[in-house]
């Protein structure tokens, strides 16, 4: 009897898959720290200038404390609070208020200026609107600057200027139940009533700092990078940083901003040293520049089609082609499709073929490294060892070539779970210390850690309840939105929706959803809404039931912020919708063609 042939994903290994296994267990045990996500800090008390002093705007703007009503406050004004603010207006509902801290729309466009910042989804389907605007973006990755200008764009054309209150944060909002309006307070001493609230806050609004001991200590400058300081530097986002030329300069952190911004500096520094505790994985970008006979083919409808294009692929979806086709799509394709395969596969089979491709697709990340920097232990040092999706991945053409230049010096702190200390002079590092004129933390955002510390305001609803303690045990929505016992306030973010890597297509759905409700609220007469509690547990045990169960996969990752730091106390994606955007949104709007308003419970 001969031996079974072996499933294709066996056939031909060039790897060992042990060895990378108990290589990818290894570089997580060095990393894992017993104080998981409480290592960093929040940016708050004696940090809270890093966070709230605004590089972009003049100082000393005052303005009367405001008082008044209206129907609708939106806490936000970075895309998903300007798309809420445009889908209001389509839908009718004309009294509304943005609300802001910045000095302009923008969010997490406006605070990121850093130089090369850009995004790494397609700009054709990641800036909302376009067809709507009538714009087409310069680039198939566009810069913030293009960004920005869009984000503004949209508040000019959707006359959101003229009902945005900026340089404001709010710091409370309290449900009154006597008039039955939401009391929104705010840093300028603003108590406005409104009828409903929208939270637009988007997911990384909150920076937060390494806590790394001594960080007090030091004497020379220090930033983060969402608060780039080109006084200090000079230049702007797309370079000319002619103020570092004779600045010794760290980067703290090596994730998607850093990945960024380092070549820049890099560009202009006398001397940067990287600090790096996991290196991220670095695909190819592979921009271009849009092309006019490209555009000259699109058909109304377009944007819509390619968004959800992309997002299906990303969901295993399959398509006749692959429409964006770049570093993200190649990934689902490949790593995350299983193969055709004429009987079912078992779980385990499953599990295995995703590994092995996973195992490919790294190991040619690695062989990128290895083909660009010259210098061969800080090759090894920027190889990643993990699994492609336990951290974000990025796409960048300059990053490792950075590495070849004689003024750059990546610091490995992977040993030490970090860099160790923090002095006068500068930066501590495997026994050494790297004397420095600037320390600039790419340290990142609250994106998964506790829900009070990353939403940052106080929300009190029915009876003075917070919403932190409402929500202690996990999320308890109607299709994310919106919680029993908290009428008229709604949430656009990542809850119990479905999540996509293209946040702004996901949140224009989110904002038309909530447009119609309250658009429809108000034509039926009604002061309040909320979900009924039978609705509510009903999308809740959905939810537990759809879940994705990745809390093995999350295990085995190096430790950041998709798995609470190790502890995967939720992860990221835990409790959302799992069948994807696209069949969220299709039951969405199923729900809103019904018109009955289900599972919603709406008092007069
Ligand atoms: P990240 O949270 O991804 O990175 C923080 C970095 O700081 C990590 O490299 C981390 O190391 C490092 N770090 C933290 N503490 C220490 C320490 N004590 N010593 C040394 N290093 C330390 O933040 P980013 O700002 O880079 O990115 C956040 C997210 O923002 C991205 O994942 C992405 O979602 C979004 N983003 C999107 C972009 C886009 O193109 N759309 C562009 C930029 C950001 P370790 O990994 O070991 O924890």
């Amino acid at each position: 009897m001969s031996a079974a042939p072996a499933a294709p994903a066996e056939q031909k290994l060039d790897f060992d898959p042990d060895a990378l296994r108990e290589k990818y267990r290894a570089e997580r045990d060095k990393r894992l720290r017993s104080d998981g996500e409480a290592q960093y800090l929040e940016m708050s008390g004696r940090f809270a200038h890093y966070n709230e002093d605004d590089p972009y705007v003049a100082p000393g703007f005052t303005r009367a404390p405001l008082t008044d009503e209206i129907d609708v406050a939106v806490i936000g004004g970075g895309f998903s609070g300007l798309l809420a603010g445009a889908r209001l207006k389509e839908a009718g509902v004309k009294n509304f208020r943005i609300i802001e801290a910045g000095g302009d729309f923008g969010g997490t466009w406006y605070w990121n200026r850093y130089p090369g910042a850009q995004c790494d989804i397609e700009s054709y389907c990641y800036l909302p609107l376009l067809e709507e605007l009538n714009y087409i973006p310069k680039e198939k990755y566009s810069y913030v600057t293009e960004i920005f200008e869009h984000s503004q764009r949209i508040g000019r054309e959707y006359g959101l200027y003229d009902v945005t209150c900026f340089q404001t944060r709010v710091t409370s909002i309290d449900w009154d139940g006597a008039s039955k309006r939401w009391i929104v307070s705010s840093n300028r001493k603003d108590r406005m009533k409104a009828r409903f609230v929208i939270m637009a806050l988007g997911p990384a609004s909150r920076p937060k700092l390494p806590g790394i001991p001594g960080i007090d200590d030091f004497e020379g400058h220090s930033f983060h990078t969402s608060r780039w300081d080109y006084a200090y530097t000079g230049g702007d986002t797309n370079g000319g940083m002619t103020k570092l030329g004779d600045k010794r300069v760290a980067i703290i952190g090596t994730g998607a901003t850093a990945i960024q911004c380092v070549p820049f500096v890099a560009k202009y520094a006398k001397q940067l040293y990287v600090f790096q505790r996991t290196p991220s994985s670095v695909d190819l970008r592979g921009n271009r520049p849009t092309d006019p006979e490209w555009v000259k083919t699109l058909k109304p409808g377009w944007q819509r089609a390619r968004r959800e294009n992309f997002a299906g692929i990303l969901t295993g979806q399959t398509f006749e082609e692959d429409l964006v086709n770049d570093g993200w799509t190649d990934i689902f394709r490949n790593v995350l499709a299983l193969p055709k395969s004429d009987k079912p596969m078992t779980p385990e089979e499953i599990g295995r073929t995703m590994e092995l491709a996973d195992f490919r697709k790294m190991n040619g990340i690695r062989a990128r490294v290895d083909n660009t920097v010259a210098h061969k232990p800080t090759a090894e040092s920027l190889k990643p060892w993990y699994r492609q999706f336990c951290k974000r991945p990025t796409f960048n053409d300059e990053y490792l070539p950075a590495f070849n230049q004689p003024n750059v010096e990546l610091v490995d702190v992977s040993a030490a779970r970090g860099v160790e200390r923090i002095t006068k002079k500068g930066v501590v590092a495997n026994g050494h210390e790297y004397e420095v004129d600037c320390i600039i933390y790419a340290s990142g955002f609250e994106i998964s850690t506790e829900f009070r510390r990353r939403v940052g305001l106080e929300i009190n609803g029915e009876g003075g309840k917070s919403l932190f303690d409402h929500w202690a045990d996990g999320f308890r929505t109607l299709h994310g939105f919106s919680t029993r016992g908290f009428p008229n306030w709604f949430y656009i973010g990542i809850s119990q929706n479905a999540l996509s890597v293209n946040m702004t297509a996901m949140f224009d759905e989110q904002a038309r959803h909530i447009a119609y409700v309250i658009k429809e609220t108000q034509a039926r007469q009604g002061k309040t809404v909320q979900p009924t509690q039978e609705a509510q547990d009903a999308w809740v045990e959905l939810i537990s039931k759809l879940q994705l169960n990745n809390r093995a996969f999350l295990e085995a990752c190096t430790p950041g912020y998709y798995n609470n730091e190790g502890t995967v106390r939720a992860g990221l994606g835990a409790g959302t919708y799992t069948p994807g955007i696209n069949a969220f949104n299709a039951l969405l709007q199923e729900w809103r063609e019904q018109g009955e308003m289900k599972g919603l419970e709406i008092g007069t």
